[in-house]
């Protein structure tokens, strides 16, 4: 499969070795296909054994977390925190609180976020957490009692020099406000150990839009390299409306192109003169799901009540930005066969791997979302430097910053991209940028 012996001999021994999680296999296989070429041309890397080591975990944390719903009932979930790779920073990361969390999951974005976190130039290693606690329905006392549960046991192993996590699906302002709240009283310190923290206890402005208004920087930038064009008049359509998607749909429409699609689970809906919105926000704002509710304010907006579907709609641009493996190659198809010229992951991982080969191999520019949706993460680094200074940054100054982190991320994989493969494969280029970041601090550390 890899040109690479030792690759081959790696990848089998580590599906034998964790068989029952294909979303880690999935990560590392795709991992190992951009890395081949390095790892065949420098025998350290077999020496040392760094993909044994960079594929390995160095710490998953799992406890149990009991909390008591509103009637009075006993509830016990599992919660996790996998620290990754800490070889250029403390391990940094978001908590996902949903039912289908599991430690195939969270070890895939775990793995991905230590090469993300590289390529954002800031000292951070990665690592992931979560639960299979559902936050749908639950009330705002249960909300809270599930959070200060999570960090009763969470506590003990992170801190900010050590793990700092941050949010991710199902965990916004809300739910970080709690945790750092009970975490602040456990420990009698008010020092930034969870990023995405509300403005009014060290949290940073632009954090939020972060990883939607990255997701367009870093589009802007293939735009422009690869086509001299930008976001003018194009089409766009976005899965997910959640706090990347929204944040991704506002600055494209900033940015001049016309959001024509947008979803949740329940369906997405479709307008070929544009979504309004105004009106998708303030029902996001009210619950997240929120396509059906779209019509009763604009009924000539088409509904339909399969997600995926919406990859057939004709488009210019689709960005990914609700969850793992929602592209699947039949969306890719349809997407190509509509002329579609750009598909950019605002998600983790939210394009198969047969449905990114053909992307790739149909020319459609595509940027993976290691590099494409950093810019949650690289913010969550300004924010941690801001609590360290104990000083916080204008929003036009983060902004800036992002912008320019973005910019630099795309620059990182495209010029590895042309020193390694096409200059286009910018899954080969941010995978090798990211790495050799990682790989020469953990040369210089030692076996460790
Ligand atoms: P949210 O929970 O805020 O939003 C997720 C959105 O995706 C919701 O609108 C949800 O719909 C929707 N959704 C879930 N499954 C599907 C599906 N199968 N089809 C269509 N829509 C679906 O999460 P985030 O926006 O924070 O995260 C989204 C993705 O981005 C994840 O992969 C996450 O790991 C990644 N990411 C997030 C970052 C961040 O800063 N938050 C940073 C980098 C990556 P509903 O509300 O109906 O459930």
């Amino acid at each position: 499969m890899f040109n690479s012996k030792y690759l081959n001999e790696l990848f089998e021994a580590t599906k034998q070795r964790n068989n029952s999680q294909p979303e880690y296999l999935q990560a590392v296989e795709e991992f190992f296909e951009a890395m081949d070429f390095i790892v065949c041309n420098d025998p350290k890397i077999e020496k040392y054994a760094i993909m044994e080591r960079i594929i390995e975990p160095e710490r998953i944390v799992k406890f149990r977390v009991t909390w008591v719903d509103d009637k009075g009932v006993v509830n016990v979930n599992r919660g996790y925190r996998v620290q990754f790779n800490s070889a250029i920073g403390p391990f940094k990361g978001g908590i996902r609180f949903h039912p289908s969390v599991n430690e195939s999951i969270l070890k895939f974005l775990g793995f991905e976020q230590t090469f993300k976190n590289a390529l954002t130039g800031l000292p951070l290693g990665g690592g992931k957490g979560g639960s299979d606690f559902d936050p749908k329905g639950k009330s705002d006392d249960e909300i809270m009692r599930f959070c200060q549960n999570f960090m009763l046991e969470l506590y003990r192993h992170i801190g900010p020099d050590t793990d700092v996590p941050a949010g991710d699906i199902g965990v916004g302002f809300r739910e970080i406000g709690f945790m750092y709240g009970i975490f602040r009283k456990i420990k009698n310190e008010n020092t930034g150990v969870l990023t995405g923290k509300g403005l009014t206890y060290g949290g940073s402005l632009v954090r939020k839009e972060a990883t939607g208004y990255g997701l367009c920087y870093f589009v802007s930038e293939m735009l422009k390299v690869y086509r001299n064009d930008n976001f003018e008049g194009k089409t766009v359509i976005i899965s997910g409306s959640g706090k990347v998607g929204m944040h991704a749909a506002l600055k494209t429409q900033e940015l001049g192109g016309k959001v024509i699609a947008m979803s949740d689970v329940n369906g997405y809906v479709h307008d070929e003169n544009g979504l309004d919105l105004n009106i998708v926000k303030m029902l996001t704002e009210l619950a997240p799901e929120f396509t059906q509710q779209y019509l009763e304010f604009r009924p000539s907006a088409i509904y339909n009540s399969n997600p995926t579907n919406m990859w057939g709609i004709p488009c210019d641009i689709a960005l990914p930005c609700a969850t793992q493996n929602e592209l699947p190659l039949e969306g890719a198809q349809k997407l190509v066969e509509n002329g579609c010229i750009l598909v950019a992951e605002g998600a983790n991982m939210p394009t198969t791997i047969d449905a990114t080969k053909y992307l790739q191999h149909a020319d459609i520019l595509f940027a993976p979302g290691k590099a494409a949706n950093a810019g949650g993460v690289a913010v969550s680094g300004l924010e941690m430097s801001q609590n360290a200074q104990h000083y916080p940054w204008s929003y036009a100054e983060v902004d800036q910053k992002l912008e320019i982190i973005m910019s630099d991320i795309f620059r990182k994989a495209y010029s590895e991209a042309r020193k390694y493969t096409d200059h286009r494969n910018l899954v080969v280029g941010a995978n090798i940028a990211g790495f050799m970041r990682v790989y020469q601090a953990m040369l210089d550390q030692g076996i460790i």
